[in-house]
C-alpha cells in the first residue's frame, strides 16, 4: 500500500481510537456516579440493570481499542492491509468500512463459514 493510503488509515484509527476513549471514560464516570446515588431497592435494582448494560459496553470498547492498538502497531510494521491468512492485500474499500480488520474479504467469508459449521 501507497505511504499515502497508510497515513490516511493510520488517521482514521487515531481517530477512532480517541472517540472509544471518550466514550469509555464517559461511561466509567456514569458508572462512579451510580454507585454513589443508590437511594432504595428500586433504584438498586434498576441502576444493577444499567450497570450490566455499562459493563458489557465498556468490555465491547475495550475489545476494540485492543484491535485498533494491533492495527496500528501493523501499520508500524509495515504489514497494515496485508491479511493475516492468505497474505494477499486487504480490499481499500474493506478497510475503508472496517480499518481494524486483518483478513481480506475471501479469508473472512471462510472463517464464518467455519465457525458457524462449529456452532452446529
Ligand atoms: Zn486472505
Amino acid at each position: 500500500m501507497e505511504q499515502e493510503r497508510i497515513n490516511y488509515f493510520k488517521k482514521l484509527l487515531e481517530q477512532e481510537r480517541q472517540e472509544v476513549l471518550t466514550a469509555a471514560i464517559e461511561t466509567i464516570n456514569e458508572l462512579n456516579a451510580t454507585e454513589e446515588n443508590l437511594p432504595d431497592i428500586t433504584d438498586m435494582a434498576s441502576a444493577e440493570t444499567d450497570r450490566s448494560f455499562q459493563l458489557r459496553i465498556r468490555d465491547r470498547e475495550r475489545k476494540l481499542l485492543n484491535k485498533i492498538d494491533k492495527a496500528l502497531l501493523r501499520i508500524k510494521e509495515g504489514t497494515y492491509g496485508i491479511c493475516e491468512d492468505c497474505g494477499d492485500d486487504i480490499e481499500e474499500k474493506r478497510l475503508q468500512a472496517r480499518p481494524v480488520t486483518t483478513l481480506c474479504i475471501k479469508c473472512k467469508a471462510k472463517q464464518e463459514t467455519e465457525e458457524k459449521a462449529k456452532g452446529l
